[in-house]
């Protein structure tokens, strides 16, 4: 992050405890948390809020939570991937690439973009048509 996107954090975290964001608190944030991409630091700030544990949220709260928060991003369209009932057996295989659909990077990353607010049989229309499936 740079220190814009750091600022952008700190607004995420002043507006539930307050606090005041000046330009020393951006730099001394950024010195902690800005090898951290903006999404990452997002999502392992909403999981140390939720961490009862945490009283005053300080960047090593971030960081500590840094590589879960990475892991459930990247989990994420695997998930809803998933949620299209493809678990089914057997789990169809995707044509362009010949790797089963949930476990198929670039196709999942197609779903995502392309059919995120579908049903799930318009999701399936979709996917038969765009990417195609094997026997
Ligand atoms: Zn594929």
């Amino acid at each position: 992050m740079n220190k814009a996107e750091v600022k952008l954090l700190l607004a995420d975290v002043a507006a539930i405890d307050n606090r005041r964001v000046s330009d020393e608190t951006v730099t001394a944030w950024t010195a902690v948390v800005g090898h951290l991409s903006l999404p990452v630091a997002q999502k392992a700030l909403v999981m140390a809020r939720q961490d009862e544990k945490v009283d005053y949220l300080e960047p090593k709260h971030i960081v500590a939570r840094a590589r879960d928060a990475r892991m459930a991003i990247d989990r994420s369209p695997a998930e809803r991937a998933e949620e299209a009932n493809w678990r089914s057996d057997p789990e169809p295989i995707c044509v362009p690439h010949d790797t089963r659909i949930t476990q198929c990077k670039p196709c999942i990353a197609l779903l995502v973009k392309h059919t995120e607010h579908m049903t799930n049989d318009q999701r399936h229309r979709w996917s038969n048509e765009h990417i195609g499936f094997k026997n």
